[in-house]
């Protein structure tokens, strides 16, 4: 897809905010590798994606719907766009994920960012937002409050930062991630980190 420079996609902040060396890899170094759990969330994402706009009620369906910022340099691809008919019509965008509802932002983030390009696109303020959990047939509500929008233009400018820079960060320290990580054997954190603690030691015994 051809792509304005430094624009990101609304999908690479979740990357970023699981792991911003993930993000770098799959962004900047072009490294990708499916495993089992990206191969389902591509299914679940197809089947998503092939529906067409429906009217219920007072609510208009819109699916696989395009966004933009201009402002944030954004551009994808959202699932779900509901609006409720009144004065003024309100618009929730709906995330559809595989797992389970995350302690974590990770998926909140791209929600919110969802919301900003919306926000922008039809100058309209966005208050809520949705994510549907497959595995576990939920769907949690989010507020786009203040704190969401803050952690998510951080995560925003963070990933901007690592485009501009074309740097690589090291691995994360929250080890745990690596685990579920479909690029640890190309990302290799073990040697990484071992080769950065040998560093560490040679640097305090030269001094
Ligand atoms: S293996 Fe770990 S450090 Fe490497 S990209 Fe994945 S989460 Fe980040």
């Amino acid at each position: 897809m051809n792509r304005e420079p430094h624009t990101i996609m609304l999908s690479a902040l979740q990357h970023y905010a699981y792991c911003a060396r993930q993000f770098a890899l799959i962004h900047v170094e072009q490294a990708w590798s499916d495993n089992c759990f990206t191969a389902e969330g591509n299914i679940l994402h197809e089947r998503v994606d092939s529906g067409v706009a429906e009217q219920r009620k007072g609510t208009r369906y819109e699916r696989g719907v395009m966004l933009k910022s201009q402002n944030y340099k954004l551009t994808g691809k959202m699932d779900l766009l509901e609006i409720k008919s009144g004065e003024p019509a309100q618009y929730l965008p709906v995330e559809y994920k595989r797992g389970k509802p995350k302690v974590d932002d990770w998926d909140r983030i791209q929600v919110c960012a969802q919301a900003l390009c919306i926000e922008e696109m039809r100058n309209i303020k966005v208050a809520e937002g949705a994510i549907w959990y497959w595995e576990v047939r939920r769907r949690e509500n989010i507020q786009i409050d203040e704190a969401l929008r803050t952690t998510t233009i951080a995560a925003i400018e963070g990933a901007h930062a690592i485009f501009a820079s074309g740097k690589t960060p090291p691995p994360t320290d929250k080890i745990k991630r690596c685990r579920a990580c479909s690029l640890v054997d190309l990302c290799e954190p073990g040697i990484f980190r071992r080769d950065h603690s040998n560093a560490y030691i040679e640097t305090l015994f030269s001094e």
